[in-house]
């Protein structure tokens, strides 16, 4: 099993030094709060960022906070995100979300999880309507928090599958175990840039359709690309 372990550490670390040209340094960008992020992050599910960012822009423009989101009915809600996938439902369960957020932390302030273990803080954000295990890691990963968690989305799925790190039945949890069982000291911002890095291999070469694998740095490694 150590040897298994070894190998695929030495395999994941290699392939997010050969992505690193592809994503931008984590400490160059603008970062939400959490609650931002866990807002961003829940209406992007399944959704180009070309509609989920004009959509979580729309919805600061339209009520200013995430009390003012809170305090909106589902229909002023879904109206203002309709350019997003099942804007209806995103809609009820962020309005949900949101209220337990309110009951527990009336000033929305969610930096208390970047000092809390990640299993721990993971649990506490998906106890909240709509927050799964991808929401969950983005609002403690790509939030100002940069904590030590791996998200996993579906570029993330299909190609570390495509790569036969994952299996073909693995879901994003299991992904995100394995990624982060390999590599159990890379901080947060190294997850992000991974992250990062995946994506926009995600939008390039290996999209959901056929691969384009001579463009790929990582044909070297690919058993999809080899067949
Ligand atoms: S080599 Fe091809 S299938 Fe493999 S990750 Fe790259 S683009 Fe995707």
């Amino acid at each position: 099993m150590q040897r298994r372990l070894d190998f695929v550490t030495s395999d994941i670390a290699r392939w997010a030094e050969l992505l690193r040209p592809l994503s931008p340094d984590p400490a160059t960008l603008p970062r939400r709060t959490p609650v931002g992020q866990l807002i961003k992050s829940h209406i992007s599910s399944r959704t180009r960022d070309g509609n989920s960012i004009p959509a979580y822009r729309a919805l600061g423009r339209r009520f200013g906070s995430a009390a003012g989101i809170a305090a909106a009915s589902v229909e002023e809600i879904g109206a203002v995100i309709a350019e997003v996938t099942f804007p209806e439902v995103k809609a009820e369960r962020l309005k949900a979300a949101l209220g337990m957020i309110a009951a527990e932390r009336p000033d929305f302030d969610l930096d208390f999880l970047g000092h809390m273990p990640v299993p721990q803080a993971m649990a506490w954000l998906e106890r909240l309507p709509g927050v799964g295990c991808e929401v969950a890691a983005a609002t403690l990963n790509v939030s100002r928090l940069s904590c030590p968690v791996f998200v996993v989305d579906t570029h993330t799925i299909r190609i570390l599958r495509r790569l036969g790190f994952a299996g073909p039945t693995q879901d994003a949890r299991g992904i995100m175990t394995a990624v982060m069982e390999a590599l159990p000291d890379w901080p947060g911002d190294e997850l992000f840039r991974l992250h990062l890095g995946i994506k926009a291999l995600g939008q390039t070469a290996c999209p959901h359709g056929p691969p384009d694998c001579p463009r790929c740095p990582l044909a070297g490694d690919c058993p999809t690309a080899a067949a």
